[in-house]
């Protein structure tokens, strides 16, 4: 028997309503499948968790979730009682830059039954490998003089360990795949990093002469995913470009309550941390009609992480007989429940 010790944070909002769904899912396909097990440990930490105790999760907090095989996490933030700066850097982005999580996966693919604006929506099928430690999104910079002398000055900072270690995860991920990765590239407009990037990439990619790769511009890669999303596999990116990419594909799904990810450790020193694109929806919340299958699809990307692909893509086939057959919550465009679609899909695992 196989055992798997799952630390879960349900967060906020639809996270609460969520995250049970998902569990609900791997508990049913564990004894489906039989041979696999998972002990799930829940952490109340949130917004709510803040009100009362002045801080998003206790001092020891990332002493406990270090024990873990990976961390489950819904959403996290509740604007309107904590300021996002406060509810995030406490909590999601203290546990990706401690635990070292450099690399976020983000999956899109256009199911049956959903509304997509795509001509041919079954060719829509990839996954973005984004940078999630560096690039643009960097501290370095400032700003200088007042009045019409003003001027800020932002730095983006690629190292090579960093951009190598995505550009090596993505060709991975495509020899398992249809073999094919695309650069996300600006470098006829960017001067020194995209140039670098490109250098980097053309060196990492005679290391794997069984994948074809191409090199895209990111203005005409964001067309391509619309006009002609056939020719993507793998997509490696630079924080910034993966970040507007992945909405971009959030989009052509057809809601971004579908959208999943995961945050990748890849020195095997501390857990990976799987959470779904969307956030905590204060505006849905405690309706019962939160798309649940964001979460359950992030959970099956936990389930591929831990090497058990085989009942991962159980799940995957049949969250799409879900979709194709109607069983939709409001955003999908149905009417049917969080707890409607999560049962629909319990009950379709027990009857592969
Ligand atoms: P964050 O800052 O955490 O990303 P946000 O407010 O920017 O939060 P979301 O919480 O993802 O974004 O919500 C954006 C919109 O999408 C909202 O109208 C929300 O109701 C909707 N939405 C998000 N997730 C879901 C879901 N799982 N099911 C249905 N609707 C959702
Ligand atoms: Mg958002």
């Amino acid at each position: 028997m196989k055992k798997f010790e799952i630390a879960v944070i349900p967060g906020d909002g639809i996270g609460k309503e969520v995250v049970p769904a998902a569990l609900t899912v791997l508990n049913t396909a564990a004894e489906v499948h039989g041979g696999i097990r998972f002990d799930f440990t829940e952490f109340p930490w949130s917004c709510d968790y803040y009100l009362k105790h002045g801080q998003m999760m206790p001092d020891d907090g990332l002493q406990i979730l270090q024990g873990f095989d990976a961390i489950f996490l819904g959403a996290v933030g509740n604007p309107r009682l904590v300021p996002d700066h406060i509810s995030l850097w406490g909590l999601l982005i203290k546990i990706r830059r401690e635990f070292e999580q450099v690399i976020n996966i983000r999956p899109a693919k256009c199911f049956k039954g959903l509304c997509s604006p795509l001509v041919n929506p079954n060719d829509f099928d990839l996954i973005v490998v984004r940078e999630n430690s560096e690039g643009e999104y960097s501290e370095v910079g400032g700003r200088i003089h007042r009045g019409e002398d003003e001027l800020a000055i932002q730095n983006a900072v690629f190292t090579r360990k960093g951009t190598e270690r995505a550009m090596r995860y993505a060709f991975e991920l495509a020899q398992k795949r249809r073999g094919h990765v695309t650069s996300a590239t600006k470098s006829n407009g960017i001067f020194h990093s995209m140039p670098f990037w490109d250098e980097v990439f053309n060196e990492v990619k005679q290391d794997y002469p069984d994948v074809a790769t191409a090199s895209i511009h990111i203005d005409a890669l964001a067309a391509f995913f619309v006009t002609r999303p056939q020719m993507f596999d793998v997509i490696v990116a630079s924080n910034l470009f993966g970040d507007i990419l992945t909405d971009l594909g959030g989009a052509i799904m057809g809601s971004i309550g579908i959208a999943p990810a995961a945050n990748i450790n890849l020195n095997g020193k501390y857990p990976s941390m799987f959470e779904p694109v969307h956030g905590s929806a204060p505006d849905i919340y405690g309706k019962g009609i939160a798309n649940p299958i964001g979460q359950i699809w992030t959970a099956k990307m936990m389930l591929d992480h831990f090497g058990e692909e085989e009942l991962g893509n159980k799940i995957l086939k049949v969250i799409e007989e879900v979709t194709e057959a109607g069983v939709k919550t409001p955003d999908m465009g149905g009417s049917a429940s969080t707890r409607e679609v999560t049962g629909e899909i319990c009950r379709r695992l027990k009857a592969l």
